[in-house]
């Protein structure tokens, strides 16, 4: 069996990053706003921050209180749009519940947008054309698989999981590769079945669903997921210590998909349109 180490692997892609931006004529400059004060957000905002600072990319956060106007927030973003100097703008999600998060996601600049997510990126990838930005955490895992050399064109593929920001978009990339795809969800019925017939599994759920006798012999687990379990101990979606033992290659949590999608952010990020 062997890792699929993230960690290492996300920080050759930050250092190669840090090699084409410190080339570049043209600097990178990403804006994140953060709205509120979720804690889990600030955390993330800080290590998106971090890791910019390593790819020697120029960030700026744009802090706004939880009780800002959702117009507020949308001149914001037109603002930053027109800014030359700004090249990448991401908005920290989830939002607070009055502001209409696909309003928001909608205004930002597609040429900007290095998540990925606006309208004109997702239907990019949706019907096979080139976005100017893939989804950091499904472009993540495969640089991942890239990086260990895992076939992918012919594969079966399961992802568990149909979210926007990883799901989806990560079924419309293996399919770019030539994988044969099936998305499992919360209404999937003989989960087990499905998850049996995976060369590569891709599992997103936020809760403990991959046990040991569920996946096939010498496949390839990839595990999105991550939360705390009861004990406050971050962990992901495949019980690791058995289904370690029967598969090819298993990326841990933490320190598997997590900072791939940060590094793949990095790369999103030193991008300038
Ligand atoms: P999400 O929007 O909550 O989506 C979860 C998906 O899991 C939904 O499609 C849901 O189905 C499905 N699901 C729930 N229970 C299920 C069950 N019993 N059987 C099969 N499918 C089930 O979550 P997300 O934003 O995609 O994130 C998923 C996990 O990945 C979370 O733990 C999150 O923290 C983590 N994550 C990690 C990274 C990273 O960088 N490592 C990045 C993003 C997310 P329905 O659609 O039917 O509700």
């Amino acid at each position: 069996m062997i890792i699929l180490d993230g960690k290492s692997v996300s920080q050759k892609i930050l250092q190669e990053v840090r090699e084409i931006v410190s080339k570049s004529d043209k600097k990178p400059h990403l804006a994140v706003i953060l709205v509120g004060e979720d804690s889990a957000s600030k955390i993330y905002v800080k290590n998106k921050q971090k890791a910019a600072w390593q790819a020697g990319i120029r960030s700026t956060v744009i802090e706004l209180p939880e009780s800002v106007e959702e117009e507020e927030l949308l001149d914001k973003i037109k603002e930053l749009n027109d800014r030359v100097d700004v090249t990448g703008i991401m908005v920290q999600l989830p939002l607070p519940e009055h502001i209409d998060k696909f309003k928001v996601i909608e205004a930002i600049s597609p040429m900007k947008d290095v998540d990925g997510f606006t309208p004109e990126n997702t239907g990019k990838l949706a019907i096979g054309m080139e976005p100017y930005f893939y989804p950091a955490t499904p472009q993540g895992v495969l640089m991942l698989l890239d990086e260990y050399k895992i076939p992918i064109e012919g594969k079966n593929v399961v992802i568990i999981g149909r979210s926007n920001i990883v799901g989806k978009p990560m079924a419309q990339m293996f399919l770019k590769r030539n994988a044969t795809v099936t998305v499992c969800h919360s209404h999937t019925k003989d989960l087990d079945d499905k998850i049996k017939t995976a060369d590569i599994l891709v599992s997103a759920v936020g809760k403990k669903i991959v046990r040991c006798k569920m996946v096939k012999k010498n496949s390839v687990v990839v595990d999105v997921g991550i939360y705390r379990d009861s004990d406050g101990k971050l962990t992901g979606d495949v019980d690791f210590d058995y289904v370690s033992k029967s598969v090819g290659y298993i990326s841990p949590v933490p320190g598997g998909v997590g900072p791939m999608t940060i590094a793949s952010l990095m790369y999103n990020a030193s991008k300038v349109y």
